[in-house]
């Protein structure tokens, strides 16, 4: 099968699908990215009716930008609201980002923060244009003639373009419940080395039909051909990795980048390593403009370098919330690595406090009655002055009453964030299930 691979396939060994690549020297990748950045913008200034009528109105043409530094200084950013806005004056449900008749697959962003946005790739597919899930998932062991299993949520595209770029094969499942028992069978018989990609929530499935008997397969059986399970959606809880490392399965952390592409661990697990080549990447004050300090949060603005197949977006400012560090890791590769913390929606200041989900999550996961890690902060606004935390209970762990669960997860998080004593609501776990995507819930919510 190797031989219908579409990237040059490296000795097994190499941990790097493109090492003159992922381990270039930055000084050569900001060259590399400066010489392709004209070409992408010419690229979407025609093929893009969203960002000709943009970039039009804020008096620039592509063809006057001809550096990086021309670039941050004059292209103007882009969000969702703005194409939602496009889509909904042009009753275009594209956004006008392309044309239809230059799309080769459709898939959507998830929609935890309001309407889903289409997301239209276009054709051609190779080692220059979205090669680095490949390289993720070559770092990760999957090698030509391998099987890799994908249980992917919403609609995707054609990701299964990559198992085939490796000269991998690919089982289809959908992302739930429904399918664990042919998921399971089929783990066993075409034993696949990648699982792409697993969630907190249906970690947590699995594990109660696991304890209720549901499942028919042993799960240390089914991952027991596993290398890696790519995990995507929102951060992964402490009870949900414990689960997965029992049954022997590896989680490699997985995150879009602004919806351009994605970061993924490497083997090291220090960081999501992104590919350069295929995207410019800033970390801007999430209030302004300016780079943020490297090591600092700031929010992740996104711009493709292969639009003719990407989704086109340039100087995207994603919402995410990020750390990255340009340091060389562990691993050789000398690429830009995040550590994702939140999104920009979500910060709340109590008490001159700035609170994210992820501060709040490692204190109700360590509540027995909790531990599932499911919650939702009630925000009344950016300041607030006292946090409300609807919280997902379990009376069952332990049999302890709900007043006492409620004064114990109310002193935990005052005294650990540092607070006034926080207004607890106590809700079943389904109430919050329900409200998701199937891949994760929404961690704030509008009162
Ligand atoms: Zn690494």
């Amino acid at each position: 099968m190797g031989q219908l691979a579409k990237f040059e396939i490296p000795e097994s060994r190499d941990r790097m699908l493109d090492r003159s690549m992922e381990a270039m020297d930055r000084s050569d990748l900001l060259a590399y990215q400066e010489q392709r950045l004209p070409e992408a913008l010419a690229y979407v200034e025609s093929h893009s009716p969203f960002f000709a009528e943009t970039w039009k109105a804020a008096g620039l043409r592509a063809d006057e930008v001809s550096s990086l530094a021309d670039f941050c200084e004059r292209v103007p950013f882009v969000d969702k609201d703005t194409i939602r806005a496009y889509r909904g004056d042009r009753r275009d449900s594209l956004g006008g980002l392309r044309r239809m008749e230059h799309v080769a697959t459709l898939s959507s962003s998830t929609g935890t923060t309001g309407d889903p946005l289409v997301l239209p790739s276009g054709y051609g597919y190779g080692p220059t244009d979205g090669g680095g899930l490949a390289r993720d998932w070559w770092e990760i062991g999957v090698r030509p003639g391998d099987a890799v299993a994908f249980m992917l949520f919403t609609f995707r595209g054609a990701a299964w373009l990559t198992a085939h770029a490796l000269g991998a094969s690919c089982a289809l499942f959908d992302h739930h419940p429904a399918e664990f028992a042919r998921w399971s069978r089929a783990s066993v018989e075409l034993q696949p080395t990648l699982l792409y990609l697993l969630s907190g929530p249906l970690i947590m499935a699995m594990a109660y039909m696991e304890e209720a008997g549901l499942l028919s397969c042993d799960l240390t059986e089914v991952f027991a051909s596993y290398r890696g399970v790519v995990i995507g959606g929102e951060p992964l809880g402490a009870r949900a990795r414990a689960d997965l490392e029992r049954w022997g399965g590896e989680p490699f952390l997985h995150t879009a980048v602004g919806d351009v592409g994605s970061a993924t661990e490497c083997r090291e697990h220090d960081g999501l390593h992104l590919s350069e080549d295929s995207m410019f990447v800033e970390i801007l004050d999430p209030q302004g403009t300016e780079p943020v300090r490297e090591g600092d949060v700031g929010e992740l603005v996104a711009t493709t370098l292969v639009p003719r197949s990407a989704n086109p977006l340039i100087r995207f400012r994603s919402e995410d919330l990020v750390r990255a560090s340009t340091a060389p890791c562990r691993c050789g590769r000398t690429g830009m690595r995040l550590w994702p913390v939140g999104r920009k929606g979500d910060e709340v200041v109590v008490d001159g406090r700035s609170i994210l989900p992820m501060d709040v999550w490692q204190i109700v996961e360590a509540v027995p009655e909790s531990t599932a890690g499911y919650f939702q902060i009630v925000r009344t606004g950016r300041s607030m002055p006292q946090l409300k935390v609807r919280v997902g209970f379990d009376p069952g762990e332990t049999g302890r009453a709900a007043v006492a669960v409620r004064a114990d997860l109310t002193e935990t998080i005052a005294s650990v964030l540092g607070i006034a004593a926080p207004d607890i609501e106590l809700v079943d776990n389904e109430v919050l299930l329900r409200q998701g995507p199937p891949h994760k819930i929404p961690r704030v919510v509008s009162s």
